[in-house]
Parts: C-alpha cells; structure tokens; sequence
C-alpha cells in the first residue's frame, strides 16, 4: 500500500507535497511522483524510480514547481513494473488532466480495450492509466461530471487523486475500499492516504 497527498491553497504546494510523501514512505513504494498547475494553467509532472530524494532532487525539494494545487503519489507496482512511464500522476495526452491511485482497478483491461477501439493510445502497463484515459473520454468542460461517469464504470479497490489545468480551484478525491483522509483547513485543503502526511 503506498501514498497520495494533495493540496490546494496559496502557498507553493510542491514542497508540502514532498513532505507529506515523505511521511507515508513507511508504507513502501518503488516510484514517485507530483503534478503542480503553474499559475498560468499548465500542468506540470515529475517523476523518479526509487526513493523520493530522487525525485525530491530532480526537482530542488520542489522548488522548480511553481503553482499552488497539486498531487503526490508513492507507487507500489501491481500492474507493470516500477519506471517512469508507470509511475503515477498519469495525465491525459492534451495535457488537461491527471490521476494518481492506490490500490487496483480490477476492470481496466474491459475499459482498456474499450478506449483503444476509439483510437486511445496507452503509455503505460498500469491499471490506473484507464482513469486518466476515461476522464479524459468524458471530460465535457465539467470535471466532476466527467469524475461521475469514470466512478460507475470502473470496479475495484481504490483512493484518487485528480486535478485539472482548466478548474485549478479543484481538487478531486474519490475512494472505495481504499484509506483516503481530507484535512480541511484555514485558507487550504488537503488529501492523504493517512493522516499521518496531514498533521505537520
Ligand atoms: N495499481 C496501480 C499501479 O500499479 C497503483 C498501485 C498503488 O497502489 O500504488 O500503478
């Protein structure tokens, strides 16, 4: 079982994600990565294989990401193996909007299949990838619409994480049978698959 942090709020979030990942290492992974909106709507993600000072390096401890809304996420691999490709966040090829899970999708490869008839093409072996790949199929300028039509379709264990570059004022999380905390706070919120990435 691995870890999802979001924030959204006016501080810098990629540095608070970070940290919040940190304190969820002890649940084990194999990857990580974050997804921040800049100011100016683009959403940008960084991955790295292995532990989070990688990526924690890659990205100066976050500073390089400039933007107040994001998502963390630590990977346990149970769907392809551990590398960037498979890491999550998992974004859509229009650069819109991003997904990270824990847990299993159990009827991706029905809805795989059913995306790739319709000329959707996959960059990863996860399960996940099919979330981001349907929001993306649903998505009609209404993001918890298109959140809505994803959660009927897919079967299976999960805690989400979603942003989209074009509602920066949202941070979507949806769980089922998966541990997925919301910290409601003065002037920011926040996600976590424990507590334990919220209380600082
Ligand atoms: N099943 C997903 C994957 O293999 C998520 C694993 C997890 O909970 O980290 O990418």
């Amino acid at each position: 079982m691995c870890g999802i942090v979001g924030f959204i709020g006016q501080e810098q979030a990629a540095p608070i994600l970070l940290d919040g990942l940190a304190h969820l290492e002890y649940r084990g992974y194999d990857s990580a990565g974050v997804a921040v909106i800049s100011a100016q709507g683009k959403l940008q993600v960084e991955k790295a294989v292995g532990r989070l000072k990688v990526l924690s390096e890659q990205i100066h401890g976050g500073a390089d990401l400039e933007g107040c809304i994001g998502l963390g996420h630590t990977r346990w691999a149970t769907h392809g193996e551990p590398s960037e490709n498979n890491a999550h966040p998992h974004m859509t090829d229009d650069g819109n909007i991003v997904a990270v899970h824990n847990g299993i999708i159990e009827n991706y490869m029905e809805i795989k299949e059913f995306l790739q008839e319709r000329g959707v093409l996959f960059h990863s072996d996860t399960d996940t990838e099919v979330v981001a790949q349907l929001l993306d199929y649903y998505y009609e300028g209404d993001l918890l619409d298109a959140v809505g039509k994803v959660l009927h379709r897919i079967e299976g264990a999960y805690a989400l994480g979603i942003v989209c570059a074009e509602h920066p004022e949202q941070l979507i999380a949806a769980r089922k049978d998966s541990p997925l905390v919301l910290g409601y706070g003065d002037g920011f919120n926040m996600m976590a698959s424990d507590v334990t990435a919220l209380i600082k």
